[in-house]
């Protein structure tokens, strides 16, 4: 019997509704597969700010680094948007990546058959599903690099500052290398390397490090065509290595091909076992309190949570099977819902799979 200690940022918004689900599917693992879950309550975000004043509290980044997970709901929302900038609700993310040390973020965008009508893309692009593992360097680039404004050839001009140590390559690299380890073993690293020179730097050492991995076929692709690769044919990828911006972009685009922003996880991880589990989508001001949201994204970023920090394969495929068979059934919340199918509310979205893991 293994015994997990887990620090649940339920948030704002439907951020409490979809993690309180989540918590419940983990609890069934708990039961059937003979696991100990301790989950400690933490806040982050605007209820920090109504609380504490402050949208990251001491004590909750603390609490968080001794667990052995982060699990998130989702964090911001209109209450909070005149905050003054450094203390905005969503500043909490970027305070708990750093805090945690959790440079590489992994995105899934994984469309299941049952869905496939959901896609933007023609049916004969995506038919039989898509399943692909974006891993975006998360704390490094041009979101932390040097900025500021300056006086330039046409007057006042602005600058942000793209640079990558080799390390930090290094360390990102190896950890997309053992995501497709676990996975189809092909790898695509993705870069501008015709245009910079962080990018030559990337490839070179995406290169040296994918000598420790010959198992993994390894290949490079411009982020221009990857963008367009991405829906002229997505089913060519399995795993895509990126920097900070261009898996910024690029996962937002692979999500939206599989249809549904309520159905993606993520997970946020560093060196060691701690990882921070969270939906992608937001705490969605508009449907809050409602029984509305689709609460799957974060029941599978608790089986991401499974896979990728604790290491229990068996019992990360029971939710996402149990996910496949509810949609299967024709479960579905609002916002995947089509005519013929079963409309359900966030709660029994979670009862149906938690249920479904039982079986
Ligand atoms: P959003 O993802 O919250 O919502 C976009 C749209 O998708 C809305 O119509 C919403 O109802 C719908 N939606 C989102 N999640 C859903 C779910 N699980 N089920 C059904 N429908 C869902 O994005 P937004 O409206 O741009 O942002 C709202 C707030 O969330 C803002 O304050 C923003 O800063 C914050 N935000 C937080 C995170 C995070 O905590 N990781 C991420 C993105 C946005």
């Amino acid at each position: 019997m293994a015994e997990f200690n887990i620090a649940v940022v339920s948030g704002d918004g439907i951020g409490p509704e979809v993690t309180a689900e989540a918590v419940n599917v983990l609890k069934k693992i708990g039961e059937k597969f003979n696991h100990i879950f301790n989950f400690k309550y933490v806040l982050a975000g605007g209820c920090a700010i109504d609380e504490f004043g402050v949208c990251l509290p001491e004590e909750t980044l603390e609490i968080c680094k001794q667990s052995d997970s982060v699990l998130l709901g989702a964090v911001g929302g209109p209450k909070w948007d005149n905050v003054e900038n450094k203390n905005r609700p969503e500043k909490a993310l970027l305070g708990l990546r750093d805090g945690l040390g959790l440079f590489t973020n992994l995105r899934p965008a994984t469309m299941y058959k049952a869905l496939a009508n959901a896609s933007p893309l023609k049916p004969e692009i995506v038919e039989d599903g898509l399943d692909i593992m974006i891993v975006r360097e998360l704390t490094g680039g041009i979101y932390f690099g040097d900025r500021g404004y300056r006086q330039g050839k046409y007057g006042e001009e602005a600058y942000d500052t793209e640079a990558y140590s080799k390390k930090e390559i290094e360390r990102i690299a190896r950890n997309a290398f053992d995501v497709a380890m676990q996975r189809n073993k092909n790898l695509v690293s993705v870069d501008k390397a015709n245009v910079l020179e962080s990018s030559r730097l990337w490839r070179k050492t995406v290169d040296e490090i994918s000598k420790e991995y010959p198992e993994v076929k390894v290949s490079h692709m411009y982020v221009d065509n990857a963008s367009m690769q991405l829906v002229r044919n997505p089913k060519q990828f399995d795993v895509i290595l990126t920097s900070n911006m261009f898996g910024d972009i690029l996962s937002d685009e692979a999500s939206m091909i599989t249809g549904s922003i309520g159905l993606l996880p993520s997970a946020s991880i560093g060196d060691g076992r701690l990882g921070m589990y969270e939906p992608i989508h937001g705490s969605a001001p508009d449907i809050a309190g409602q029984n509305k949201a689709n609460p799957i994204a974060t029941i599978l970023s608790v089986a991401m949570m499974l896979k990728y920090s604790f290491k229990l394969d068996k019992e990360a495929k029971a939710i996402e099977d149990a996910v496949i068979s509810v949609l299967e059934k024709g479960y579905r919340t609002p916002d995947i819902m089509s005519e013929g199918m079963i409309l359900v509310g966030t709660k029994e979205m979670g009862k149906v799979i938690a249920d479904e893991i039982n079986m």
